[in-house]
């Protein structure tokens, strides 16, 4: 980690991170963007809202599941799911993708806790060969490989709703505490598809990386919980140890995948940001700790260069040794994506459902 970089004086965003616009006070954007879009949120009405909405879907409908909530095993999916039952006495389906590199700690976490809560779990794993197919292929053309999960994860989890009948999928994802930089957030299907053509039939990737048609995605509403309840890490991870058995730190930011720390050395190549830096950055402004504390963190987490078993694992998805000279330079903006503008209708749409 470099130290003389100058960072926001509040969360720890560094001065190269996309329009950063320091204040006199040495403020970030970001900062101010979040007291704007946080500070005077009515969470009690947004909580009945919530309710209200989960009324609607309790119950009804052909399916034996009311809801289906993407499952990774950490904090937020695990509360998300205990809420949902507990709280709210919702008959969830937990859902997880295994993408080949999943802990293997998260995957008996993983089963131990939907036992414990008495909930059916789907995982859903791809065949090695051919998802290393899709992460070499990803990584030759745009220098990060990350970019197959973006699009595998989201459809699978749409499919395996479509396919059991659920209306209704509820996500954990908490834009406050997780959210990349809108700027590298970019990826959709014909961004993806102009990455992959070159390698791969259309039929080789429908199932996995496009939607089933329109029609059927908009029968289908996704939420956040994070957006209807106010999200305290701290009490989150207290009440998952006691209910759970859950032993992360507030400070373990996810179930790290365990391509991660070489995702997160490509994505700083090309960002000239790490992604630890926005997600520590995120839980400083929200208050669940400390700036010294994240910075020290960040500078054990943060390796300088190329980190330990980086060739070793590129070797295991297809990749030579020559890997990071043959993709300099190159990253998923040299394809061209579909209009903004029809990607804010079609999330548009999604919000209007009930
Ligand atoms: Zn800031």
């Amino acid at each position: 980690m470099n130290n003389n970089i100058i960072r926001c004086t509040r969360c720890i965003l560094p001065e190269n991170y996309p329009d950063i616009d320091l204040d006199s006070r040495g403020v970030c954007r970001v900062c101010r963007e979040f007291d704007a879009r946080y500070l005077n949120i009515d969470w009690a009405a947004r909580e009945k809202k919530l309710a209200r909405m989960l009324d609607r879907y309790r119950g009804k409908g052909s399916s034996k599941y009311d809801c289906l909530v993407p499952y990774s095993g950490g904090k937020d999916s695990t509360y998300s799911l205990w809420l949902l039952k507990q709280k709210y006495g919702m008959n969830p389906l937990a859902f997880n993708v295994d993408n080949g590199f999943a802990d293997a700690g998260a995957q008996i976490f993983i089963k131990k806790c939907t036992d414990r809560l008495g909930i059916d779990l789907y995982t859903y794993s791809p065949p090695g060969e051919f998802l290393n197919r899709v992460y070499a292929h990803a990584m030759h053309k745009t220098g990060e490989f990350c970019t197959a999960c973006v699009v595998l994860i989201p459809t699978a989890i749409f499919r395996t709703a479509d396919i059991h009948g659920i209306r209704l999928i509820a996500g954990g994802f908490s834009e406050m505490t997780e959210a990349p930089p809108p700027e590298y957030a970019n990826m959709d299907r014909v961004r993806f598809w102009n990455i992959m053509k070159s390698g791969f039939s259309r039929k080789e990737l429908e199932w996995d990386f496009f939607f089933p048609s329109w029609k059927r995605m908009f029968r289908i509403k996704y939420f956040n919980l994070p957006d209807y309840i106010k999200w305290e890490l701290p009490e989150i991870n207290a009440t998952l140890s006691k209910e759970l058995g859950f032993e992360k730190k507030v400070s373990d930011i996810r179930y790290d995948c365990l391509a991660t720390p070489h995702s997160n050395f490509l994505f700083r190549r090309i960002a000239g940001f790490s992604k630890l830096e926005f997600l520590y950055a995120n839980m400083v402004r929200a208050g669940y700790f400390d700036r010294q504390e994240a910075l020290k963190i960040l500078e054990e987490r943060e390796p300088d260069g190329v980190p330990d078993g980086f060739f070793e694992f590129m070797n295991g998805i297809g990749c030579d040794r020559s890997i990071l000279e043959q993709t300099e330079g190159r990253s998923t903006f040299d394809f061209s994506s579909r209009r903004r503008s029809i990607r804010k209708l079609a999330i548009r749409i999604r919000n209007i459902l009930p």
